[in-house]
């Protein structure tokens, strides 16, 4: 697997980069300040960013970045998933780590720890999905809290986070698949409390961005913009505070918007708990070999 190194490079990263995120006190702290930190240390490290480090507070699940100049402080009763990528040369590593101040939440964040650990124990070559969901579910439910059912895991390769196959965290409503060799996967458990919807819907704000077509629109800003996405990102998500140092807030706002309209870019939304309960998660990228499984951000 030429992209072996690559990966163990970006998953070493990616792990010592979550490590420094869960040690430190981030009260007080603006999200921000805290997706800046990170991704200049990843930047430090001599790798860059798979995406716009995610800061979900509470009942967000996933998917929020830092606006530019977000302003957001992180209070001591607030439960906090932190989801760091690293890419070198395109390949991704992506872990998350959550980390909370009241005690009222370590449940849930061990939750999230245990299913993750249980569910790298038994992901090797053959494993079947249906018994990683089935294995994170029953883990979850010993703590007496419920998994998100529709949040999963996923395949990764060069350049794609979502590369198509996708590991549930409930035992499989429907298709199960086996784990192949020499193949990327993240496992991410996500959990809530027994009040909890155990389901996400998409919330109204968006962005975090993706390019899903470099047809020129004929604008010559709007494509000039495009072209300097492309260049910086190629496929990978990306956030406006990413372009604020070579346009204005409002250009940039302005432009993704319409490339939005055009559907030259996507914008996604943010994942929220059904019930609006407090949600956890905790995630590791593997790397399947017919010698064993590397936990690349272990
Ligand atoms: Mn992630
Ligand atoms: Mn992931």
């Amino acid at each position: 697997m030429d992209s072996l190194d690559s990966y163990l490079r970006a998953g070493r990263i990616a792990s010592e980069v979550r490590e420094n995120a869960r040690r430190k006190y981030h009260v007080g702290s603006t999200l921000l300040q805290i997706c800046e930190s990170i991704e200049h240390e990843i930047k430090s490290k001599t790798a860059e960013p798979a995406f716009p480090v995610n800061v979900s507070l509470n009942e967000i699940a996933a998917h929020y970045t830092a606006e530019p100049g977000d302003q957001t402080v992180v209070k001591d009763g607030d439960i906090l998933k932190i989801d760091i990528g690293v890419q070198i040369q395109g390949y991704i590593a992506d872990t998350a780590v959550t980390v909370c101040y009241d005690p009222k939440h370590e449940g849930l964040v061990r939750a999230a720890e245990a299913a993750l650990s249980e569910a790298v124990r038994i992901a090797r070559v053959g494993t079947k999905s249906g018994d990683i969901g089935k294995i994170i579910e029953s883990t979850i439910a010993k703590f007496g809290y419920r998994p998100i059912q529709n949040l999963s895991g996923h395949s990764l390769q060069q350049y794609t986070i979502h590369a198509g196959r996708s590991i549930p965290n409930i035992r499989t409503i429907g298709s199960s698949f086996s784990l192949a060799a020499n193949e990327a996967y993240a496992i991410e458990p996500f959990v809530t409390t027994k009040d909890g919807h155990g389901v996400v819907y998409e919330g109204r704000i968006r962005n975090i961005y993706g390019i899903t077509s470099r047809k020129p629109v004929k604008e010559p800003d709007a494509d000039e913009f495009l072209e300097k996405i492309w260049e910086r990102f190629r496929t990978l998500p990306f956030a406006l505070r990413w372009m604020t140092d070579i346009y204005e807030e409002k250009k940039v706002r302005q432009l993704a918007d319409l490339l939005v309209r055009k559907r030259n870019i996507h914008a996604y939304p943010i994942l929220v708990e059904g019930n609006g309960k407090v949600v956890s998660q905790a995630e590791h990228t593997i790397i399947t070999k017919d010698t064993g499984t590397d936990i690349i951000t272990l």
